[in-house]
């Protein structure tokens, strides 16, 4: 007999990701197998539980609940409260339950989740009754964000509320000890979604999937509905069909996405660490941008020029069908015109997509928010997330300092994203793109809408970049009984690397991007700030140049050739050998006129143009049709070209001559304590027009260039460091995706004995920015 003492009851709380993750029939399992008594129910809070019995089952029961917890379930917290033993039997799930019906309804949505083993097995199965069923999921995987109408997660609320479960399904839905418990997507080929191939208004008979697989293997291109958006396919090995799908998508030159069937298929296309393989085969399935293999079959147009591909394996069961069905490697690249995001609506779809696509492979279960797929590479070991958006999208942050009220942050322009957050967490939305574009902030308006309901968050305080031109700016001056808070760009990167780390600072922050508005109206961008959470101030940054044409010089790196040999000292009355033949002499002379007299030029220390005048100088780009593409194929160039001599980058201190008609600081600015420290990359930039001239191969040059600037933003970071008794600095910014200056920096501020911290679950780049705002206005309310 167990003596009264040994026994326990205890109510028991968790918080967390843990609705609609098979929460509930874990704790039923687990309580049965510690043969426990009492009751499981989900509230607005999560999951509530009392349980009864020996006091060291109990014990072990408590233990479980977070180290056992189901594979899509991410529990933060579990408290526990004594209650009187009442000797029951039984263990039940009960109704849910409203605890405090004043309460704010907090039980997360999850992102979307690749296929599980279990459900894999079935899809395989000819006797299974979901054999190659494309919607099979289950409480451990599937569709989930993506499909999401409103809260609470239920069914209703979804986009598979038009399809009524079966008796089978019904029976899974209703069986706490079966996989498909509370499955709300819960399908069959009975009752769900069916997928159809269009093909020349024509409608595949049998097969639609292996129908699509053949027109695929016979070099044609399919437009895919997938889980976010569609995405458009064919033969990665097929240079007809590849080259055919660029030219159909205009002038489209970044990099394919491929789907390979598996992970040997993606071995054989790329070299694959350990950290590299786990990210390819998490339930995120992100893009990883991996090393090319050089026999990878792959046709030539896949990637023109870059060392790196970007290689996913399949993530929903459709995904599976084709893979078994082709049993060779895709690509799969987002279906849209290029700079248009990416289609998801059907007829949107069929329509945008008419003249790209021979065929369309279709479904009718709606999707509810377009998301395009996330995109990882692996830096030093770590992954580091180039877009944050399919598979990690909705999960929250955590905010080092809670925020007192409610808040929204708008983010930057390009690469823009949203943030929601009240008390300590923080949602940021998925990827949305360049907002200049009238889809894409019809998209960053809706989202925010559904964010703000999903997550139950009414902002009182709105954050935003400080650029009055960003149209998330306009958006935020048009909210109406909010209060704004502008927080800039350079800071808001800081800040965003600190607190995703659970860090206030303060630190030096080496902020290297593309641009951002900084405090003294100049275009920012190669900064070096000393900061915390609360605010910053500005310690040193990049030489600063004219910008000439604005926004024009980013699509033409020349441009920034000319202004950067100008800042040198070089000869300019004719475009250098590299850009002879390649740019206008006449409009050569026009730019250079622009630099020397600041018209339509302003200045800007932007370490991406920096890279862009190098890229230019070279001869690798004088135009870009996306902004970093020439840093990009300079870092590529960099990877072959051994281990010369850095070139020398100077670290100096004091005011930029005003000759560079440099605006003063503003009367009422505060004297700085410090000179601020310069980075100067004239005499690199003078040794680099000499070698191009001498023919020395663009790799080196590219290779020598990358290690001068490392060290220097290195050298100069410890100098800011020591200055200001600092031991930690963050490496952030667009210009540090790049993996070569990242590594090479980070290893230069070990050395030096100081720390380096990187973002790891958001980007570097703006996608970042609005969770570092966020991350600003909670400070800043404490
Ligand atoms: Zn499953
Ligand atoms: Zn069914
Ligand atoms: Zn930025």
């Amino acid at each position: 007999m167990v003596p009264p003492a040994a026994c326990r009851r205890v109510a028991v709380r968790v918080e967390g990701i843990v609705q609609g993750v098979g929460f509930r029939p874990f704790v039923f399992r687990l309580a049965h197998e510690l043969g426990l008594a009492g009751w499981v129910r989900n509230d607005e809070h999560g999951v509530l539980a009392e349980v009864e019995g020996p006091a060291d089952a109990v014990e072990a029961f408590v233990a479980r609940l977070g180290a056992d917890a189901p594979p899509l379930a991410e529990v933060d917290r579990v408290v526990c409260r004594e209650r009187a033993v009442r000797e029951e039997t039984g263990f039940a799930i009960v109704a849910s339950g409203v605890a405090d019906p004043a309460g704010v309804p907090s039980a997360p949505i999850t992102a979307d989740s690749t296929t599980c083993a279990d459900c894999l097995a079935e899809l395989f199965d000819p006797a299974d009754r979901r054999y190659r069923y494309p919607f099979v999921n289950c409480t451990n995987c599937g569709p989930r964000f993506t499909i999401v109408r409103g809260v609470p997660y239920d069914r209703a609320l979804t986009t598979m509320a038009a399809f009524t479960m079966c008796d089978a399904c019904q029976v899974e839905y209703d069986d706490p000890l079966d996989r498909r418990f509370h499955a709300q997507p819960n399908a069959c080929p009975v009752c769900g979604p069916a997928v159809a191939l269009v093909d020349g208004g024509e409608l595949a008979a049998s097969d639609p999937v292996r129908a699509a697989a053949d027109a695929l293997l016979a070099g044609r291109i399919v437009a895919v509905k997938g889980l976010g958006g569609y995405h458009l396919a064919c033969r990665a090995d097929d240079e007809g069909a590849v080259t055919a799908l660029r030219a159909r998508k205009h002038r489209e030159d970044r990099p394919f996405a491929l789907m390979a069937p598996d992970v040997v298929a993606a071995r054989a296309l790329v070299e694959l660490d350990a950290a590299e393989e786990a990210l390819l085969t998490g339930r995120e399935r992100p893009i990883v941008l991996a090393r090319r293999r050089p026999d990878a079959a792959v046709a030539r147009s896949v990637a023109p020029g870059a060392p790196d591909l970007g290689v996913m394996l399949p993530y929903t069961p459709l995904h599976h069908l084709l893979a078994a069905d082709t049993a060779t490697t895709l690509v799969m690249t987002s279906a849209n015109l290029s700079d248009e995001p990416i289609a998801f609506r059907d007829d949107d779809a069929s329509r945008r997509l008419a003249a790209i696509a021979d065929a369309f492979l279709v479904h009718d279960r709606p999707i509810e928010t377009r998301t395009d797929d996330s995109v990882v590479r692996v830096v030093g070991g770590r992954p580091l997330m180039m877009r944050r958006s399919r598979g990690f999208v909705p999960a929250s942050l955590a905010l080092p300092v809670p925020a007192a009220r409610p808040l929204l942050a708008c983010g930057a322009e390009l690469k823009s994203t949203f943030c929601v957050a009240r008390g300590e967490r923080a949602w940021v939305g998925h990827h949305i793109g360049d907002l200049k574009n009238f889809e894409t902030l019809a998209s960053f308006r809706e989202g925010i809408a559904h964010f703000e309901e999903l997550f139950a968050v009414v902002p009182e305080v709105v954050a935003h970049d400080l650029h009055p031109n960003y149209l998330s700016t306009a958006y935020a001056v048009e909210r109406e009984g909010v209060e704004l808070v502008g927080v800039q760009h350079h800071h808001a990167h800081l800040a965003a690397c600190l607190a995703e780390h659970g860090e206030g600072g303060p630190a030096v922050g080496a902020i290297l991007d593309g641009s951002g508005y900084g405090t003294d109206g100049t275009v920012w961008g190669g900064e070096l700030l000393v900061g915390d959470l609360a605010g910053f101030e500005r310690a040193g940054h990049l030489w600063p140049v004219r910008l000439p044409g604005g926004d024009r010089a980013v699509r033409e790196p020349w441009r920034m050739a000319c202004t950067w040999l100008i800042a040198a000292g070089e000869d300019v009355t004719a475009p250098p050998a590299a850009l002879a033949g390649v740019v206008d002499p006449a409009r050569w002379r026009t730019v250079a006129q622009m630099v020397a007299t600041g018209t339509a030029a302003p200045m800007t220390t932007s370490a991406g143009r920096l890279f862009d005048a190098v890229g230019a100088l070279c001869g690798l780009r004088a135009e870009v049709t996306h902004e970093g593409q020439a840093a990009i194929e300079l870092e590529a160039a960099a990877l072959g070209g051994g281990a010369g001599e850095p070139y020398r980058v100077d670290v100096g201190e004091g005011e930029v001559p005003s000759a560079l008609g440099h605006p003063p600081a503003p009367d009422d600015a505060p004297a700085p304590d410090y000179a601020p420290v310069l980075i100067d990359p004239r005499e690199a930039i003078r040794h680099i027009v000499r070698d191009v001239a001498a023919g020395v191969a663009v790799p080196a040059i590219a290779a020598r260039f990358h290690a001068g600037l490392a060290e220097a933003v290195a050298r100069a970071c410890a100098r800011v460091a020591a200055r200001r008794g600092l031991e930690t600095v963050v490496l952030s910014g667009g210009v540090f995706q790049n993996r070569v200056l990242l590594e090479a920096v980070a290893a230069h501020l070990g050395d030096a004995g100081l720390r380096a911290l990187v973002p790891k679950r958001l980007p570097p780049n703006d996608g970042g920015i609005a969770y570092g705002q966020a991350a600003v206005v909670a400070r800043r309310m404490e």
